[in-house]
């Protein structure tokens, strides 16, 4: 007898009800019908296609672009009691043709194949002699010969519907404009198909973006005070960056490795192995490293340095918090940073609508820099919705407040003008509040009219009034002055004060930003805590032992219920979402005696 998607769901993968538009792209899917999905990274498609699979007949062919994870998503759903299988170029023959067997004996309910793997004639071959239940194309903007991630075989895709017009095909994606969507409903030959957009939102990410002082003190500051021992990613720009700031991060006793591109391959793989394996291991690395990081435990990703779009930013923080628990989305950001990514684009190759498209995208990211309002508000607006100020970001939750700036913003074109316009802001800083330093006075800067007329205005402020200024175009960066301050036309009307300038202002580091921790194990109270930490100890023995992540054993949130509700019997944790029928029969007696020398120890 044919189950029911719910029943499945809870049955098999042990959630408690769907998600947002799952149920209704499954329904869909399930009765035959072609699908393009667009939901945020941790939205919840896997299941989209996992379910579907499981209800109708034949095998679910799975596309993926990335190796690596295909054997992490299997052997989760080996665990689960899911019969599925992965072709790909790491398997030696004879295991790829026990595969192969039993696809043909209808054996399998999901199978995962690499791209350029299933587009071959051999393997279409032996799809077509196998019962396909549907094709499901995962990461599908890898179409998109004008995104990041574009993988020419994808483009061969389109054989699937010439090939099996009968087979349903359900495509998926995180990235949002209107542009790839089109990309690829084309190119997958999806214009039929219908069209399920999800929200964009993360409520449970928590976005925080600070005035950059000292960086990685900064960085060390959060991560110990509301990520110790958590998983995380560190993403900087540059390799160099990325190699000295995780050994510095591991000299202050942070779990640290690094990753980026220029890392031997064996290196590479053995640290993205530890970090999806272990717990609580941050790394710290290069955009590199992304696409492939399906963890749902990531509690933070921070940005030592500005990424060059909101899509870009957008995608990198959604790593963090996939399985729905509190998670931060942290980046220090300065003028160094915004001079930076605008060089880029000017010395870069491309042709000048590519530079105005360029300039254009990181003008919306500076906007979300220099907010004074909710940060999910202008992400979700950029992205095409429309929201009310969410409560969990740090504008939200310390109001920084705006400020008429008009006069400091002449003060700090004066400065820039007296001093010859060849000095950065760090030095004009300096003046303005009055520091007379070795450079100060070699310069007489210290004899300027301009000099400390700025001292009532703190650092911080300063520093964020000068970023402003260039952000707005007041000024620009000589990139040939090593960074030098120069006036520009639009400069005049500040100067002669026909133009008002409202600025938000710098908070200190607001308390109360922190207070409600983002952490998991911050939200479990005085008892529930000691049980967590042991049923994690349980949990990572156990993955030791299957070689297998700790997450595909059982996720955090499902170790913190039960830490929270301290189950006595099977049935009571079989109540718990994550409890499937097979991790019941499997761990259900091991997590209750665990649960119960709890609540015996305690009075
Ligand atoms: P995506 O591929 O969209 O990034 P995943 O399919 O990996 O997201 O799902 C993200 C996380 O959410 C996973 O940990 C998954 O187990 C969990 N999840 C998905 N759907 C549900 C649901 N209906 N109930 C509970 N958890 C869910
Ligand atoms: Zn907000």
């Amino acid at each position: 007898m044919k189950r029911s998607a719910l029943a499945v769901l809870r049955e098999t993968f042990g959630h408690a009800g769907f998600r947002g538009a799952q149920e209704e792209i499954i329904g869909h899917v399930a009765s035959g019908g072609d699908a393009l999905v667009l939901m945020p990274t941790g939205g919840g498609k896997s299941l989209c296609y996992q379910v579907p699979s499981l209800l109708r007949e034949g095998t679910g062919i799975v596309v993926s672009p990335l190796i690596a994870l295909m054997q992490d998503q299997v052997a989760a759903l080996k665990l689960v009691g899911v019969r599925a299988a992965f072709l790909n170029s790491s398997q030696d023959a004879d295991t790829a043709r026990t595969v192969e067997r039993a696809l043909l004996a209808g054996h399998l309910d999901l199978l995962y194949v690499a791209a350029e793997r299933l587009t071959l004639p051999r393997c279409l071959d032996l799809l077509a002699k196998s019962k396909i239940a549907l094709f499901a194309i995962d990461e599908a903007h890898c179409v998109s010969q004008w995104g990041h991630d574009f993988r020419p075989e994808y483009l061969q895709l389109s054989v699937l519907q010439e090939r099996f017009a009968d087979v349903p095909r359900i495509a998926l994606t995180a990235t949002a404009d209107p542009q790839t969507r089109t990309e690829i409903a084309t190119r997958l030959g999806l214009d039929g198909a219908r069209l399920f957009v999800s929200s964009f939102d993360r409520p449970n990410i928590r976005y925080t973006i600070v005035d950059k002082a000292d960086p990685r003190a900064q960085l060390l500051r959060f991560i110990r005070e509301d990520h110790m021992g958590e998983a995380g990613i560190v993403y900087c720009l540059s390799r160099r960056k990325v190699d000295e700031t995780a050994a510095w991060l591991a000299g202050q006793g942070v779990n640290a490795l690094a990753y980026h591109a220029g890392l031997e391959t064996q290196t590479r793989t053995e640290h993205q192995a530890r970090f999806q394996s272990e717990d609580g291991i941050v790394m710290v690395a290069t955009i590199a490293f992304g696409m492939g990081i399906d963890k749902p435990d990531v509690r933070f990703v921070a940005h030592l340095d500005l990424p060059k779009s909101m899509e870009g930013y957008y995608q990198e923080t959604g790593r963090s918090g996939r399985d729905g628990l509190p998670a931060d989305a942290w980046m220090a950001y300065g003028l160094a940073d915004l001079v930076l990514q605008r060089r880029l684009i000017e010395q870069s190759e491309g042709s000048e609508a590519f530079k105005r498209v360029s300039g254009a995208k990181l003008d919306a990211l500076l906007g979300l820099c220099e907010t004074a309002g909710c940060r999910r508000v202008r992400l979700l607006g950029y992205f095409g919705e429309d929201s009310r100020p969410c409560g969990n970001c740090d504008t939200c939750l310390a109001p920084p407040g705006t400020w008429d700036a008009t006069d400091a913003a002449r003060k700090a074109l004066s400065a820039i003008y007296r001093t010859g316009q060849r000095f950065g802001a760090v030095h004009l800083i300096d003046v303005l509040r009055g520091k007379s330093g070795e450079r100060v006075t070699r310069w007489d800067h210290d004899k300027l009219g301009v000099f400390g007329i700025g001292a009532d205005i703190d650092e911080a402020n300063w520093r964020s009034v000068f970023r402003q200024l260039v952000a707005l175009g007041f000024t620009q960066v000589d990139h040939e002055a090593h960074g030098a301050l120069k006036l520009t036309a639009a400069s005049r009307n500040v100067l002669k004060g026909e133009q008002s300038v409202e600025m938000r202002k710098v908070v200190a580091r607001a308390k109360s930003a922190s207070a409600g921790r983002a952490s998991v194990s911050a939200a479990l109270s005085g008892d529930a805590l000691p049980l967590f930490d042991r049923l994690k100890a349980w949990r990572a023995g156990e993955a030791r032992s299957q070689g297998v992540p700790a997450y595909v054993i059982l996720h955090d949130s499902t170790l913190a219920e039960i830490a929270r509700t301290k189950p006595r019997t099977l049935d009571a944790l079989g109540m718990i979402g994550g409890i499937g029928a097979s991790k019941l029969a499997k761990y259900g007696e091991a997590l209750v005696g665990l649960a119960g020398a709890e609540l015996s120890e305690s009075p």
